[in-house]
């Protein structure tokens, strides 16, 4: 195949300038996602990388190409720290930042002393390999890294270093292959490969923000906003799911449900700020008190539902009274400006067993029958259905 080189070049300035524009445009549409910021910014360095490149092509003066060697390290410094902070990593450390960019620009120094265009591109296909390792590293150690737009972006950066390796080595055999213009050399690949990857790149970072953002939106349709418990909707299926198993097993199943004690007071004495955070703390005695396997779910207002598999009445009872009095010890007798004796912070739970041929509704109804025998008895109680 004969590439014209120069419509080569031309062509990869203006992939790398639309995915620039794709980066900001992702960055305008979710400012609030960290490190799109960075992704942007190193799209536009890109641009200059080669614009500057296109500059060497007409004016043949070494310097174009050392400042684009240096807007090309700026540009994967920034993809590195823009994928860091995506993944809820810290950003790259100042040290790292300044060691990278101190290195860089002695390479190019040398490179411009040496006077020679081999020694720079040998410099700097050394130098993209080893940050594309780095970027791929981060990648594929990164705790996202499940997700398969994180693992093929990685990919294409452990691909990136792999041709920059090939291209470094193939510039100390012969130099002159590896003149950016030399229409018979390796640029024209490297052209090529550098086409495909920005776009892939850019492709991949689109991919990780829109499965972010699905993940996010299931979070938010699945969770309570307040308190971070599953909420009633998304609880309703693994409910029913765990019935059906446990009758087609024939396991026990028990299921506890659980209603705070006057918390129209708690609302009306301390606030209804105060009263948000009982329930969070609630949540959080609960998530450490129950098992993995239990299901735990904000019903409403101050109302929870917590379905415990394979467990017995009794042993669901020993459940219910330890959240109870692990929830009690940690609310403390308060004694407010509107209340003048201390009163203290509860919960009342009823407690049902699955009985054979039972439906999920009618196992939810008889442990709320047994939680108003709860108030009634008193409250800061457990109950059990008869
Ligand atoms: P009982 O012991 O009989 O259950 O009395 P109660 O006051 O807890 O019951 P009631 O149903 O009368 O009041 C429930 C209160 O829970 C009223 C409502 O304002 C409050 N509540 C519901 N959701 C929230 C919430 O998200 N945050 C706060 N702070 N309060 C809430
Ligand atoms: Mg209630
Ligand atoms: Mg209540």
């Amino acid at each position: 195949m004969l590439f014209d080189i120069r419509t080569l070049l031309v062509a990869v300035t203006l992939a790398t300038a639309f995915c620039a524009g794709a980066r900001f445009l992702l960055w305008r549409m979710h400012v609030s996602l960290p490190g799109l910021g960075r992704w942007a910014l190193g799209g536009a360095s890109a641009v200059m990388t080669f614009a500057l490149i296109l500059a060497y092509g007409k004016f043949h003066w070494p310097f174009f190409l050392s400042l684009a060697q240096l807007f090309v390290v700026a540009a994967l410094m920034l993809n590195w720290d823009g994928f860091r902070r995506f993944l809820d990593q810290p950003p790259l450390r100042p040290v790292v930042l300044m060691s990278v960019t101190a290195l860089a620009l002695l390479w190019i120094l040398v490179a411009q002393v040496h006077g020679s265009v081999s020694t720079m591109a040998i410099a700097n296909a050394v130098l993209i390999a080893i940050l594309s390792l780095l970027i791929a590293r981060e990648l594929f150690l990164s705790p996202q890294r499940g997700s398969p737009a994180v693992r093929a972006t990685g990919c294409m950066y452990a691909i990136n270093a792999a041709v920059f390796l090939f291209r470094a080595f193939v510039t100390q055999d012969s130099p002159e292959l590896i003149d950016p213009l030399n229409t018979n050399g390796v640029a024209a690949f490297m052209l090529f490969w550098l086409l495909c990857s920005i776009i892939a790149i850019t492709l991949g970072m689109v991919l990780m923000t829109a499965e972010r953002l699905q993940t996010d939106l299931d979070h938010q349709a699945n969770h309570d906003p307040l308190t971070g418990a599953l909420n009633r909707r998304s609880c309703a299926l693994l409910f029913e799911k765990a019935v059906a198993h446990s009758r087609r097993h024939q396991l026990s199943l028990s299921v506890l449900m659980i209603d705070l004690d006057e918390f129209k007071k708690v609302n009306d004495c301390l606030g209804h700020d105060f009263g948000d955070q009982v329930l969070c703390r609630f949540v959080a005695i609960a998530q450490q008190v129950l098992r993995d396997d239990d299901i735990f779910c904000r019903f409403g207002g101050e109302e929870f539902v917590a379905v415990l598999p394979n467990t017995s009445i009794e042993a669901a009872l020993t459940v219910a009274n330890r959240l109870r009095s692990a929830f009690a010890i940690h609310s403390p007798a308060l004694e407010t400006r509107k209340v003048h004796e201390p009163f203290a912070i509860t919960a009342s739970i009823g407690v049902a067993e699955l009985k054979q041929d039972e439906y999920f509704e009618g196992l939810l109804r008889r442990a709320d029958q047994a939680l108003y025998q709860a108030k009634d008895s008193g409250r800061n109680c457990c109950e059990l259905a008869g």
